[in-house]
């Protein structure tokens, strides 16, 4: 985040007055689909893919990768028909490599080059992978269907090519545009596995679709890049949308992304010029107090007292419901944070060390100040009668989350998102014991996928969206 001096009133929507209506027992859907849990990855049933790879090896990450293509190959040879009316060629060439040893010419340059990569290569129609480092990081840090992920997402960039002008393709088309149709290609392919189409992978809605998301978080843009350079894959933030686009509709739906729907919603955009610290601000008792300000003028409009801000470790002293590093206790109308923690939790995120599986830990101070507004938004919640102890209320309370963040983001404001504060939030989202999707007691809704719809929610749509979408 970045700090103003000049401080403007910032008024959030009221709630809307939904209150009463009964909760949804169970964990509900996930675009229209039932909420599974079990293991992800390549079934016992699945046949032999029977591919030509060149330079293939008998590594677990090959025999994943010959599967994530055949089965993909399958996709898009059932749909091409049925939503663009043509046949779907299958790729010309697949290459698998080795970035630690192999040097092989491929697409005018050679796979040391490369390195450690994934791509589609127009000229040669060839998919290429790096088996050597970037598939087994991919599947050690999230599970097979990482590996499948990328996968589908270089066979979107071999659907473009096959589609030219029906996705609107063209020389002229910038490389976000593309990106963000390749990411929906690939969320339209997971739907159909999901339904249990795949006769080589089953994904679990839950489990397994969280690897999906956690793996295009991991691929992001670095914060700070600008959505129209050369090469931009589009933030965490995007990404995730447009795969949840295409998981939701159809492959026709990503075909129609084009340059006029990615200006309206994309976030990814580069640093002010007067962000002198890149986007990341300390946690201590003066943000906080700047976030307390933010916050109370956000929520002025709800009518209801917003709660106060304390460091007192982060528990609630007299008995209540404990979601350290930061609590909301009810009986007092307080939040209390445990500055230690929550300071550490707002250290950048280590892009280096992310790779390596080295990181501290740190998830950026956006991450850390959501975790406060996310209890914050506790009291608000219990100051309108709205039941806080449910699935719902999780949702609720990240869509809010997100209707804060679009709030304040205003020249003036005294705390602003910078870019990548966005994606702090959706590595939180992300973790099993998320706050900014958890509600009172500290339960978050069971799936990354909902999670992150509903910061998306609240940030384009505003606070009103929230109560009535989660009631
Ligand atoms: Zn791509």
């Amino acid at each position: 985040m970045r700090r103003r001096l000049l401080a403007v009133a910032v008024v959030l929507g009221m709630l809307g007055t939904s209150a009463c209506a009964n909760r949804i027992e169970g964990e509900g859907t996930i675009a229209g689909l039932e909420i599974t849990h079990f293991e992800s990855g390549l079934k016992a049933s699945a046949p032999d893919p029977g591919l030509a790879i060149e330079n293939v090896s008998e590594t677990e990450d090959d025999r994943l990768a010959a599967a994530a293509i055949a089965d993909v190959t399958a996709f898009w040879t059932e749909q091409f028909p049925q939503h663009f009316a043509q046949e779907f060629p299958p790729v010309a060439k697949l290459l698998s490599y080795d970035s630690n040893t192999d040097r092989i010419d491929v697409c005018g340059a050679t796979t040391a080059d490369v390195a450690m990569n994934a791509f589609y290569c127009p000229p040669e129609d060839l998919v290429a992978w790096d088996r050597g480092t970037l598939l087994p990081l991919l599947r050690e840090k999230f599970g097979p269907m990482a590996v499948v992920t990328v996968l589908g997402h270089e066979f979107g960039h071999a659907v473009q090519y096959r589609l030219g002008a029906k996705a609107g393709i063209s020389g002229q088309t910038s490389t976000i545009v593309k990106e963000q149709q390749a990411d929906c290609f690939t969320g339209a392919y997971f739907r159909w596995m999901a339904e249990g189409r795949s006769e080589y992978f089953q994904v679990s809605t839950s489990e397994g679709l969280n690897q999906v998301m956690a793996s295009l978080f991991f691929i992001r843009d670095s914060p700070g890049q600008s959505h129209s350079a050369d090469g931009a894959h589009g933030t965490a933030f995007d990404r995730t949308y447009a795969f949840q686009l295409g998981f939701q509709n159809d492959a026709a739906k990503c075909a129609a992304i084009d340059q006029a729907d990615v200006d309206s919603r994309i976030t990814e955009r580069p640093f002010d010029p007067d962000d002198a610290g890149m986007g990341d601000l300390a946690v201590n008792e003066e943000t906080l107090g700047l976030l307390q300000r933010s916050l109370d003028k956000s929520f002025s409009g709800a009518g209801v007292p917003g709660p106060t801000i304390v460091n007192q470790g982060g528990s609630c002293p007299n008995g209540g419901v404990s979601t350290p590093p930061v609590s909301y206790c009810e009986d007092t109308n307080t939040v209390t944070v445990d500055m230690a923690a929550l300071a550490k939790l707002g250290q950048p995120i280590d892009r280096e060390a992310e790779f390596t599986g080295q990181g501290s830990g740190g998830l950026g101070d956006f991450a850390a100040f959501a975790e406060v507004v996310s209890r914050y938004v506790q009291g608000i919640q219990v100051g309108f009668d709205m039941p806080v102890d449910n699935t719902n209320a999780g949702l609720r309370t990240a869509c809010l989350v997100g209707a804060w963040t679009a709030a304040i983001d205003q020249p003036g404001a005294s705390l602003r998102p910078s870019p990548g504060d966005l994606d702090e939030a959706i590595a939180e989202l992300l973790l099993p014991r998320s706050l900014i999707a958890a509600d009172i007691n500290g339960h978050p809704a069971p799936n990354g996928f909902d999670r992150i719809e509903a910061l998306r929610l609240g940030y384009f749509d505003g606070s009103g969206a929230c109560s009535s979408k989660y009631p």
